[in-house]
């Protein structure tokens, strides 16, 4: 069954109907009252979904206002949800954990030394998001993002598709049962995860709409060449008459000045204005909205792992994912955590970006931005605190 057609059926089944399919692609549908009059249906009706259709039905598609129609009647439901996910068996930890965290762990100016594994349950947080940017055209698109509140690990693109992939597929429905429940993590506070959520958001969507911009700006600048082109041959026109006139003596050439002087402005004022529609037409608007958050009862092997640096030391936590089979990233106290490796402070072994430890552009003093974010401790200089990826708990 097509997904269109099934996620249908979902919907009527929850709004009372009784649903049949019948062939090719289509469903008969018995609808309750309400449905009829929200979808404006009859009794009985019959739905079609593919290129063939059943006899006498309505074509249902992505086209059209079909998907808001449904949207409207699912309202405000399924945008949260917690679910745990379930395992035919537990999965053993990995042999040589070592060399897991080898691969995963990057700290260039620190070491690490492994101090136990135990199995455990984490709550993670998978938020989606849609973003429509607007310009002469227009294009959305949906992110996803995910957290471990159990470790404070942000899951890389990978490890979050494959669980994705996982819960899409047959895996079944369960709510959290009270083992699952006991999971390490409280949810973050809504302060403490926009702190974490919105440099990320901001990072995929720019990623996500980075193709767009660039066609949008080929075709600005096509448009913008093609107006100056039009208007430069035009004024060169009104100048070059211009210049002819210029040692002509009497009234008529006087006047024939002035009226190539006027032309020349009216041409200026045109292409200025021809630019600033331009400007309008290309604008870009892009708005970006939370659509859906499912709270992850997930089973994991959870790693404790000292990190040392100098005189300091600290313990870190990192799960390896049963479900997916997948060592998640580290945390990082500071950044977006794009890149594998993590620098570590002197002062409260703080894991950072690169960036997040780098030398203050006022006074050349290298410091932690996730110990002092509102700026450089020893110059007092802000406007070296650099970007705001600020992703302190
Ligand atoms: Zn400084
Ligand atoms: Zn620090």
């Amino acid at each position: 069954m097509g997904t269109l057609r099934e996620f249908v059926v979902d919907v009527l089944e929850s709004e009372g109907a009784a649903v049949e399919p019948v062939e090719p692609d289509g469903l008969d549908v018995l609808a309750p009252e309400a449905l009829r009059e929200a979808m404006d249906w009859p009794e009985l009706v019959r739905l079609g979904f593919g290129v063939e259709q059943p006899a006498g039905a309505v074509p249902i598609g992505l086209e059209g206002d079909w998907l808001d129609r449904f949207g409207a009647l699912l309202g405000e439901r399924g945008r949260f949800a917690e679910r745990q996910i379930v395992l035919p068996d537990a999965v053993a930890s990995p042999g040589d954990p070592e060399r897991w965290l080898d691969r995963t762990l990057d700290l260039p100016n620190a070491v690490w030394r492994l101090q136990g594994v135990k199995p455990a349950w984490t709550r993670c947080l998978l938020l989606a998001f849609r973003y429509t940017a607007i310009s002469d055209e227009r294009r959305e698109g949906l992110i996803w993002l995910g957290f471990n509140c159990g470790t404070g690990a942000v899951m890389n693109d990978e490890m979050l598709g494959r669980l994705r992939r996982l819960l899409a597929d047959d895996m079944q429905w369960q709510a959290p049962d009270p083992e699952a429940q006991s999971a390490d993590g409280a949810l973050w506070d809504v302060a403490a995860l926009s702190n974490r959520a919105q440099p990320l958001l901001n990072h995929h969507v720019r990623r996500d709409l980075e193709p767009f911009l660039r066609a949008v700006r080929r075709r600005l600048d096509r448009d913008c060449a093609r107006v100056h082109e039009y208007h430069d041959d035009l004024r060169r026109g009104a100048l070059s008459k211009l210049a002819a006139l210029q040692s002509a003596p009497g009234d008529k050439a006087e006047s024939g000045r002035k009226r190539e002087t006027m032309r020349v402005a009216a041409i200026e004022r045109e292409y200025a204005v021809k630019l600033d529609d331009l400007r309008n037409n290309y604008a870009m608007q892009v708005s970006v909205d939370w659509v859906q958050a499912l709270v992850l009862f997930a089973p994991v092997h959870r790693y404790e792992v000292q990190i040392k640096r100098r005189k300091g030391q600290r313990i870190v936590t990192m799960d390896w994912h049963q479900s997916v089979r997948m060592m998640e990233p580290p945390l990082c106290d500071w950044g977006l955590g794009l890149e594998r490796a993590r620098l570590v402070c002197d002062e409260q072994l703080h894991l950072t970006d690169s960036e997040g430890q780098a030398p203050c552009t006022s006074c050349g003093k290298a410091w932690c931005r996730a110990c002092h974010d509102t700026g450089c401790p020893r110059c007092k200089s802000s406007a070296s605190a650099g970007n705001t990826h600020g992703m302190r708990d």
